[in-house]
């Protein structure tokens, strides 16, 4: 037993003391995840909804859905629009042929990802994380570089959004410069780290929307924009808090390498 860091009681998403905690992961996952207010948690939701509850802890991305194999299958079939799609497209036809699925078509294999469960990190082929789960993380990864290239600079309205599980495996390779120093994915501090960056990625999402819908982010979104700050600050301080305490030479490696990224990001942001 350790006791958790003390940034632990405090909000997912701005880092606010709090005592309000998300029931369905305290009774299903044995995990407390607070939230200082209905609104923060509402704003999470669209990502928490996808882990919240047995998925919580140990944290487990969403399965490989129905929706998300039609779209891949699409992309592959679909003559390329740009020389980026075309790239990705020979890497997500790449990674199915020789991905070691069964079937022998491209549907039949595509078919065969519906339901399987996707690797948080890639370990390079460590113990417990199948070929099938990297496979998945891998198409999700290369997703969201097709949906990023979708939006055009400046942006337009209805170009869609980043889907949130892409979104969390972007900024999960951002923040740990792609899992450079490797690290346990059992812990209930692992599972902390996850849903803290997790709740992040609605907030990028929505500032995307914005400067998708305007071209640009208006004082209206002055409030969003400080969310932003807030939510690299709270996991700043979690990160920071984690060092201090860390028994791991892992975890404290792991966790020097995201500190420096987020304030990287944060810098970035106050700049822009
Ligand atoms: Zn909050
Ligand atoms: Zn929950």
């Amino acid at each position: 037993m350790t006791t958790p860091p003390e940034s632990s009681a405090s909000c997912l998403l701005c880092g606010a003391p709090s005592t309000l905690r998300c029931s369905t992961c305290a009774s299903k996952a044995g995990i407390d995840l607070f939230f200082c207010s209905k609104e923060h948690q509402k704003l999470v939701w669209p990502v928490h909804r996808l882990v919240c509850g047995e998925r919580a802890h140990p944290f487990r991305l969403p399965p490989f859905s129905q929706e998300e194999a039609d779209v891949l299958l699409e992309r592959l079939a679909k003559p390329p629009t740009t020389s980026k799609q075309a790239e990705l497209q020979a890497r997500f036809l790449n990674l199915v042929e020789n991905g070691q699925l069964p079937g022998s078509d491209i549907q039949s294999k595509v078919k065969h990802l519906v339901g399987q469960e996707c690797a948080i990190a890639c370990m390079h082929g460590a113990a417990g994380t199948s070929h099938t789960e990297c496979l998945i993380r891998a198409i999700r990864k290369f997703s969201a570089s097709w949906y990023l290239d979708l939006r055009p600079q400046p942006p337009v309205p209805s170009t869609p959004s980043m889907p949130q599980v892409e979104g969390f495996i972007k900024a999960y390779d951002h923040f740990t410069m792609e899992n450079a120093h490797p690290i346990a994915t059992d812990s209930i501090w692992f599972s902390m780290f996850c849903h803290r960056l997790s709740s992040h990625v609605p907030i990028v999402n929505r500032m995307d929307d914005a400067m998708a819908a305007n071209g640009r982010l208006t004082p209206a979104h002055d409030w969003l924009f400080e969310l932003q700050e807030q939510s690299f600050g709270s996991l700043l301080s979690f990160l920071d808090a984690s060092l201090v305490g860390a028994e791991t030479p892992d975890r404290a490696r792991f966790c020097l390498v995201a500190c420096v990224r987020v304030q990287e990001a944060y810098r970035d942001v106050t700049a822009s």
